[in-house]
């Protein structure tokens, strides 16, 4: 079962009112939308754009790279071949892709919690149900555009 396919299943899932739930998911959604569209590549324009992970034993940090290894050239001999797009760059606040700007605090709290036992949240989380999803849920109110 997949509690993104309905505001309605959402909020009965999750435990909260229907408005919260639309703006969630409606946030969501847009924000995969823009992550998806920031996997343009600037050099071919495709939307292969993916983030590597540095390792910061050695001081290298995260980087995006084009996936892209489709592009059709044409050799000193005439024949077609294809040869990877190459372009990297440093991890920008524009590629959204490599943010987590979908994440949900709110799924992620509810998977290991009975979100219904009042005297479990208020241990694990420090505040009521309705508190958390309210403030949450704010932070994507405010935060209408994601980029
Ligand atoms: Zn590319």
């Amino acid at each position: 079962m997949n509690v993104y396919e309905s505001p309605e299943m959402y909020s009965t899932e999750l435990n909260m009112s229907l408005a919260q739930a639309e703006i969630r998911l409606a946030h969501f959604e847009k924000a995969r939308e823009k992550m998806k569209q920031s996997r343009q590549c600037p050099k071919c324009q495709q939307y292969t754009l993916k983030v590597e992970g540095g390792e910061w034993e050695s001081g290298v940090r995260d980087w995006v790279y084009c996936a892209n290894e489709k592009i059709e050239k044409t050799d000193d001999g005439g024949d077609s071949i294809f040869v990877d797009c190459d372009f990297t760059d440093d991890v920008k606040n524009e590629y959204l892709f490599a943010f987590h700007h979908d994440f949900d605090a709110v799924l992620m709290m509810a998977c290991g919690l009975d979100i219904h036992d009042e005297k479990a949240v208020l241990h694990n989380i420090g505040e009521a149900w309705s508190k958390f999803v309210e403030k949450d849920t704010k932070k994507f109110t405010q935060l209408v555009n994601v980029s």
